[in-house]
């Protein structure tokens, strides 16, 4: 995973022996926090599966590294991509293979607190909460990612003043204005750092005549990508990423030097769309709160906050002070972490679900 730091790497080596987890099911990444421990696993959310059945051939890291080289007996699938589950199997072995990871051993009553996007549907929702039942949870509870991502950036949720969080995940952001312990207004969009990846495949192809795939793409992203100019970076205008490709006519492999300013050009659009999300949930957010948003800001959280210059954009474009969280791609999981740590207090965030 390219943003994994060794500390991040680390964790996949802790195990723990706590019953309560909270799991991250985001569409890129999936993050468990145990109990007593805190992050324990951290892999992204990819199985690897011989093509045209379900055997699962690899989970996580591992069918990551499979991904757009795959032969074509095996096919590596995103369970929730888009945010929906759009393979209920892949996304059942996905979950059970993570909890069995992160919590060895035979797992009696555990309790397991799982954020979902908002946007999946109830249909989803029974299916995660199978999938987590089966894994071997007595009890789970489910709550919506804008929550999980505002405790964990230590928004006050409880209090009686809005707070925006805007997180930005791989296929989806999601928008929430929080109060009093709940979600007041919120849009999922499915435009996140996918469609980044996307915008700059696209811009290649078009302004380049070359093909390149989706991994290196989000490498370009991660090497130069930024949203708008950041004043402490200057040196940001003029870096310079190389990435091979094949000849759009001809098919012909070619190496390509791209600008951190065509990169900007070609991320302009996914950039425009959350943003015009986060104009929307300002709009038909009651007047009180969103002048409690002008005061305090707007919050970032999720890969995608770190991409430079996006709180920039999105404050010159709305007039608000936006911040991005301390790492904004753990705090979904270390929200759930929170509710797990504290479920007497924080269990009324939560809704338990039946299987
Ligand atoms: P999800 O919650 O949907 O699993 P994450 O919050 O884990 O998503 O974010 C993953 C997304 O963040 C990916 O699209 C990844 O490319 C993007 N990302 C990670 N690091 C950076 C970075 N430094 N700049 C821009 N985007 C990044
Ligand atoms: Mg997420």
């Amino acid at each position: 995973m390219p943003q994994a730091s060794t500390d991040r790497a680390d964790r996949a080596d802790r195990t723990a022996s706590s019953r309560d987890i909270g799991i991250d099911l985001g569409t890129a990444n999936t993050l468990v926090y145990a109990r007593g421990h805190g992050i324990v696993l951290d892999e992204p959310s990819v199985v690897a599966v011989r093509t045209g059945t379900t055997t699962a051939l690899a989970v996580g890291t591992e069918a990551k590294e499979t991904l757009g080289r795959t032969p074509g007996s095996i096919t590596a699938i995103r369970p929730l991509r888009d945010g929906v589950i759009c393979d209920f199997e892949a996304a059942e072995e996905m979950i059970r293979h993570f909890v069995r990871k992160a919590v060895p051993g035979r797992r009696p009553r555990t309790r397991m607190v799982v954020c979902v996007p908002s946007g999946v549907t109830q249909v989803e929702r029974r299916a995660i909460v199978q999938a987590s039942t089966r894994a071997g949870a007595k009890t789970v509870h489910l709550i919506e990612e804008p929550m999980a991502a505002a405790i964990g950036a230590g928004l006050p949720v409880s209090e009686a003043r809005g707070s925006m969080v805007v997180d930005i995940g791989g296929g989806t952001s999601e928008v929430a204005v929080i109060c009093l312990g709940g979600i007041v207004t919120s849009r999922s969009l499915r435009v996140g750092g996918d469609r980044m990846d996307a915008a700059i495949t696209d811009h290649v192809r078009r302004e380049h005549a070359l093909l390149i795939g989706e991994r290196t793409a989000e490498d370009v992203k991660i090497a130069v990508g930024s949203a708008w100019p950041v004043p402490g970076l200057p040196e940001l205008e003029s870096r310079t990423h190389t990435v091979r490709g094949r000849e759009k006519v001809g098919g012909m492999p070619k190496t390509l030097e791209l600008t951190a300013l065509d990169v900007r050009a070609a991320l302009d659009e996914p950039v425009a769309a959350i943003i015009a999300a986060v104009r929307a949930t300002l709009e038909e957010c009651p007047p009180e709160l969103s002048g409690d948003v002008m005061e305090r800001g707007i919050t970032l959280t999720g890969g995608g906050a770190l991409l430079p210059g996006l709180d920039l954009r999105i404050a010159s474009a709305t007039g608000i002070p936006v911040f991005v969280a301390d790492a904004p791609l753990d705090c979904v999981v270390l929200g759930s972490g929170r509710c797990v740590e504290d479920m007497d207090t924080l269990g009324s965030l939560l809704a338990p679900a039946k299987p």
